[in-house]
């Protein structure tokens, strides 16, 4: 496979660990995947097994040997058993033991139990960072103490996390310690599914976590309503990291590119880091996958009354309706859809306790029958996306607790339910030459993908 190797020398990005600044998602749609469980659709996997040659198996088996990804050949960890004389002569171990915590242990009981004088023990705890972190043990954790020939405690070891180690050793008098930190190595693994109940049993079929598959919910959530939009024979495909130590799978990382095929359109979106080192998610045209505003503003609740022509339950008579309801507990904080700013806010006759926020020259939102506002704002100040303004009341004309949201574009109500909204900051045109480059790889990996599983349907 000519592919195989480019993809793989092309994918050797930069290592940024769990230390790499989280994308800025917003709370986006969780709503949405709250509700996801209750999709009635079904599901089937495209999952493999052994594969045999030339089966769709071996296909599949194909595509996924092409897509593991970079060994990043980070230095391994030596270990306690693998170190060497040497070694342990120059930190002057003559003898090892293992100490493991068990319930109700604390450091200080711990390490006086195996022999360890009392001064040693406060030297630990009050030793900076390394001594905090000691302080933080956990029953099952295994603590290695190396002794000299005198019986002298001049090593500790304590393995916090796979990539984390604190380390003491003695020096002189003194016994001082540092958190060391060992880099995991970094994969790129994918999962592809094929909604036939749900989407959460597609993912759990493809092997993905909870987390990934709301990841891939708050990254599509803009193009596509997860609750209302997905129908049986939507499939999806997840090229995500993974950290490894020693061949082991230590935890998985952020979704670096995914595709999404609704309804017979093909949604991509791939991670990528600007120049500021800002990170966000992209279509491969450069457009941010975030648009300007939310679809809605509250999170758990129900439509009870769209835009449009309705009856009204207390005029008693058909008129128009200029926005939409949210029907919402008491209480229910309500969000700004968008970033702006706060130019009314106040009692106004039929809507209530009422918010007017404006979001740059064309567009502005109103949130109507409010309980009670947010504190520490006032009009003039500014709001971000998700920020949350005031809480679901009954206030004004009103008949039970909801919210009623308008969207206005030059002072004109649209329905917010199916206005089209301006996406956000694209990259740059002096950055996307940067942006292409970048994401190239991915790109590919998604076609590398897609060709194989389209080779599954013939
Ligand atoms: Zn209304």
């Amino acid at each position: 496979m000519k592919n195989k190797t480019r993809i793989r020398s092309d994918y050797s990005t930069p290592l940024d660990d769990s230390s790499g600044k989280r994308p800025n998602l917003h709370w986006g749609l969780r709503w949405a995947a709250f509700t996801l469980g209750f999709v009635v659709l079904g599901v089937v996997m495209a999952k493999s097994q052994e594969p045999v040659a030339g089966s769709p198996d071996s296909v599949r088996a194909q595509a996924r040997d092409s897509l593991q990804s970079e060994s990043l050949g980070l230095p391994a960890a030596a270990d306690r058993s693998s170190r060497t004389e040497a070694e342990a002569r120059e930190s002057g171990v003559a003898n090892w033991q293992t100490v493991t915590v068990s319930r109700g242990d604390t450091l200080a009981r711990l390490l006086e139990d195996a022999g360890i004088d009392r001064r040693t023990v406060h030297e630990i705890a009050t030793a900076g960072d390394a001594g905090r972190a000691m302080t933080r043990i956990h029953p099952g954790d295994d603590i290695d103490l190396g002794f000299d020939e005198t019986g002298r405690l001049v090593r500790l070891d304590y393995r916090k996390a796979p990539d984390r180690r604190i380390e003491f050793s003695r020096d002189g008098e003194a016994f001082e310690g540092q958190i060391v930190k060992e880099p995991l190595e970094r994969r790129l693994e994918h999962a592809s599914g094929v909604i036939r109940s749900s989407l959460f049993q597609a993912a759990a079929d493809a092997g993905l976590e909870d987390r990934m598959i709301m990841e891939l919910v708050r990254i599509f959530g803009w193009d596509i309503d997860f609750v209302l939009d997905i129908r049986r024979g939507d499939r999806f495909t997840v090229i995500h990291e993974a950290f490894y130590k020693e061949g082991d799978r230590v935890r998985t990382g952020d979704i670096v590119a995914a595709e999404f095929e609704n309804r017979g359109t093909v949604h991509r979106a791939v991670r990528y880091t600007d120049a500021q080192g800002d990170t966000e998610y992209f279509a491969p045209d450069g457009t941010s996958m975030r648009k300007a505003f939310l679809r809605t503003p509250v999170e758990f609740s129900r439509i009870s009354s769209r835009f449009g022509k309705r009856y009204h339950p207390t005029l008693g008579r058909m008129r128009n309706h200029h926005g939409v309801d949210y029907a919402a507990r008491t209480g229910t904080p309500i969000r700004s859809t968008g970033d702006g700013r706060i130019v009314q806010r106040g009692r106004n006759g039929g809507y209530g306790n009422f918010i007017l926020i404006r979001h740059g020259s064309r567009y502005s939102t109103a949130y109507a029958h409010l309980h009670r506002y947010a504190s520490g704002q006032r009009v003039g100040s500014r709001v971000e996306q998700g920020e949350v303004i005031g809480y679901v009341g009954s206030t004004g004309r009103s008949t039970g607790p909801h919210l009623h949201y308008e969207f206005r574009v030059n002072g004109d109500h649209r329905d917010p339910l199916t206005m089209e909204f301006p996406s956000v900051d694209p990259i740059p045109s002096e950055e996307q030459d940067r942006f292409r480059q970048a994401i190239a790889p991915l790109v590919a990996q998604l076609d590398t993908l897609d060709r194989a599983y389209a080779a599954l349907d013939e």
